[in-house]
């Protein structure tokens, strides 16, 4: 039925093949899509348990086997982009030919709308923590080789750790190096780590707890969530972003992908809501940024400064909107992007809307 549906859309269900050699496994699946990147595909092999999903649109083409015999723990995977062929080879731990594959598991060889699929973790490991402002850290994760797994833009992923017995998710939205040019990181292992900046609140559930993890520990990551599509910023000339807070992060990746990849793009303006001037985030980095490439401008602005602060102050303000909001020409293609507490985004949103900006020149990040 679910590829019933698919099919009027387009596309048709993808399907899988494997074949091996004396030492390796390779595995095949056939998206019959051609927007395919490593970004749509997800591998984790737990055990003998090897699954896969490729995200096609909005649902899941899910392979999941047990494995008839072992493998290494690592793997590689390749995509030919221009058929849409996904390839993961795997090693065989001994040199025996395989009969099959391996046995069936939940969902195998099904495509499945992405929202039923269910959150499915694995187990990274804290490979460092540091303090970014007085309660905002920048935490680094590393896949577990066993996994494959990149978080597309603007999409956000479930940490879980357990609580005195109980299991607490909450989510997070990954951000990009691109704004620590000091940043020391090997580049091979470039795909297994991935970052996150998190605010710690002395009085929450979740973030005290994952402050106290050592380097070392380990907690489990999600596949990513999120409707936020790159294609968004086809043809875009005016890319304007309002962050409040922690809402910064979704900001950051679309920050690096829109002044990288958007030839079109004449203008990237952030304007950046915090408290005090303790609070803000990368001030000086996003201050540097701006100083170096001259599409993009920031501004902050203060709902608690001190008197000192002669900068913009008070909390989103349909004054502060409209100042800031304006095109670089008169019929631009623009794309304001807003996230930060709920009703910071309720409050912006409806604001936008009363400056005459449409449903899709808003994208706003919540959960
Ligand atoms: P909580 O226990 O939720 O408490 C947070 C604060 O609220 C505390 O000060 C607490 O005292 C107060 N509080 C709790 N309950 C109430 C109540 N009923 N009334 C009034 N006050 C209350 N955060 C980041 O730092 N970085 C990110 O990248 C990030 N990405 C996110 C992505 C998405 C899609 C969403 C929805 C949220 C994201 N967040 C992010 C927020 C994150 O998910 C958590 O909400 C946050 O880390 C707080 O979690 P906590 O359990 O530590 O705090
Ligand atoms: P904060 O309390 O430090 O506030 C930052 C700024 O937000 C304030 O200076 C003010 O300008 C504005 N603000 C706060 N409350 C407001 C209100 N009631 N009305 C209008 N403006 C208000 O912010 P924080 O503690 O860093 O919280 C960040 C929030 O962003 C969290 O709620 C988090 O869940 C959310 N967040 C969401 C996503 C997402 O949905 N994708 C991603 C990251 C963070």
């Amino acid at each position: 039925q679910v590829s019933d549906a698919l099919a009027k859309e387009g596309p048709s269900s993808p399907s899988y093949d494997w074949f091996q050699t004396d030492s390796l496994v390779t595995i095949v699946i056939y998206t019959k899509q051609k927007d395919i990147n490593l970004d749509s595909i997800i591998v984790d092999h737990q055990d003998n348990s090897f699954r896969a999903e490729t995200v096609i649109k909005d649902y899941s083409y899910i392979m999941h086997v047990g494995l008839s015999h072992e493998v290494e723990e690592d793997f590689s995977v390749r995509v030919v982009e221009n058929v849409g062929k996904i390839e993961i080879v795997l090693k065989k731990k001994e040199t025996t030919s395989w009969k099959r594959l391996g046995h069936p598991l939940e969902n195998h060889n099904s495509l499945i709308p992405r929202k039923d699929t269910g959150l499915y973790y694995r187990k990274c490991q804290l490979i460092s923590k540091e303090g970014v402002t007085h309660d905002t850290k920048l935490f680094c994760l590393m896949l577990p080789p066993s996994a494959h797994l990149q978080v597309p833009i603007g999409q956000h992923v479930y940490l879980k750790l357990t609580i005195t017995g109980t299991e607490i998710v909450k989510p997070y939205t990954p951000v990009s190096d691109f704004l620590l040019s000091e940043f020391k990181e090997p580049v091979l292992l470039n795909n297994k780590y991935i970052y996150f900046l998190i605010k710690i609140y002395p009085d929450g559930l979740f973030t005290p707890e994952l402050d106290h993890l050592q380097i070392g520990d380990s907690v489990s990551l999600s596949n990513p969530e999120g409707n936020f599509k790159t294609s968004q910023f086809q043809e875009l000339e005016d890319l304007f972003l309002l962050a409040a807070g922690t809402g910064f992060t979704p900001m950051v990746k679309i920050l690096n992908y829109a002044l990288t990849n958007i030839p079109s793009l004449r203008k990237v303006k952030l304007m950046f809501f915090n408290k005090t001037e303790d609070d803000i985030i990368w001030r000086s980095q996003l201050e540097k940024l701006a100083f170096k490439d001259k599409r993009f401008d920031v501004e902050f602005v203060l709902s608690a400064p001190t008197s000192e602060w002669n900068g913009k102050r008070g909390h989103i303000s349909p004054a502060l909107l409209s100042e800031f909001l304006k095109r670089s020409l008169d019929k631009s293609k623009v794309l304001i992007c807003i996230c930060g507490p709920t009703p910071f985004t309720e409050q912006g949103i409806r604001l936008l809307h009363e400056l005459n900006f449409s449903k899709d020149e808003i994208h706003s990040f919540t959960a």
